[in-house]
């Protein structure tokens, strides 16, 4: 049996070290070194060229290099039957949530909004902010959502989360399911997206969503660039209804050099960096599965694929 890894334009050598090591005698061929497509059983990928995997007739599972799958499920070619997996992973999931426990400290204490001052000598001061002040809303309750909620919460925030089921979190509102969308919203200053891309979630954050929050909000999605209407946002930030965005994921990554977001005001870009998905840290949960693969053992991390995430 062999394990195939497939990350085009990606250095996948310290990935394939750590496997070696971590699971000695392993079988792995690097996309597209020459390898006999029948041997291979289990695929480890991130964004993986579409179709690719109908060539590998006794594929069984495909492992996600990170922790979202859209990458794999947005194939309409991949193969029914294949298992799919992905990455669930503390130093990631605490990476993203201080990230974005950043932005939004840029956003409350205008740090932002004073650089620009910055440029024209101009000492203005703005509205102060406290943490207790602000109502924060975190669409996606999942493993990075809850625990960015939590870390939110914890600064003293007045946190809300919206989730497809509902939740059980100290200090954290939960609401649940399309019918508490707006109440959700009118609660939320700040909007923070941390949603996995599914075919019911691409294009959400769009005007008619954004006009369900309170005037002067704010947006930071850090999770998949399709679930925002890009048009939509520059037009309620140019209306004063949202007061900008910190966006760490786009459509097109690298964002075009010609893309309006680079040159407005109140749009904040970062280059899909909210986390980083380190081989040392994410390789032993993939062996793990491998082992339990070969051992006919139920694997850890499976995405439901009826649902999408
Ligand atoms: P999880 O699968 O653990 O959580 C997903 C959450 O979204 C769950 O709470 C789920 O609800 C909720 N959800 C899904 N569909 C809906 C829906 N239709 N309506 C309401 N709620 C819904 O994912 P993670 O927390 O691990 O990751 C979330 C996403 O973050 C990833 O898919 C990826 O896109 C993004 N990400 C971005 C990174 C970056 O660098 N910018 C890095 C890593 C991830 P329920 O709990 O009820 O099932």
């Amino acid at each position: 049996m062999s394990v195939l890894v497939v990350a085009p334009g990606r250095d996948v050598s310290q990935w394939v070290e750590t496997l070696k090591s971590q699971h000695p005698g392993m079988n792995v061929y690097v996309y597209p070194e020459d390898h006999d497509t029948e041997e291979v059983e289990f695929a480890i990928t991130w964004k993986h060229p579409r179709g690719l995997f109908k060539n590998y007739p006794n594929l069984k599972v495909v492992a996600s290099m990170g922790a979202g799958v859209d990458h794999i499920t947005s194939d309409p070619e991949f193969p029914e039957g294949v298992k799919i997996t992905r990455v669930v992973d503390e130093q990631l999931t605490s990476d993203l949530s201080e990230f974005v426990l950043a932005l939004v400290m840029n956003h409350t204490r205008h740090l932002s909004a004073y650089k620009h001052q910055e440029k024209d000598s101009n000492w203005n001061v703005l509205k102060y902010c406290r943490n207790s002040d602000m109502k924060i809303g975190v669409m996606g309750m999942g493993v990075i959502g809850t625990a960015t909620a939590q870390l939110l919460a914890k600064n003293n925030f007045k946190v809300s989360g919206w989730s497809r089921t509902e939740k059980d979190c100290e200090d954290i509102t939960s609401y649940y399911g399309d019918n508490s969308l707006d109440d959700f919203l009118q609660e939320s200053e700040i909007l923070i997206c941390l949603l996995p891309l599914t075919e019911e979630t691409n294009g959400i954050l769009n005007k008619e969503l954004f006009e369900k929050l309170p005037k002067g909000a704010y947006l930071i999605n850090v999770g998949r660039g399709e679930h925002l209407e890009e048009n939509d946002l520059i037009e309620m930030i140019d209306s004063g209804h949202l007061a900008g965005a910190a966006l760490d994921v786009f459509k097109e990554e690298p964002l075009p050099e010609d893309h309006a977001f680079w040159k407005h005001e109140r749009i904040s870009i970062t280059p899909h960096t909210a986390s980083l998905t380190e081989a040392e840290s994410v390789v032993p949960q993939i062996v793990e599965n491998y082992e339990r693969f070969q051992d006919d053992e139920e694997l850890k991390n499976l995405v439901e694929q009826d649902r999408g995430y």
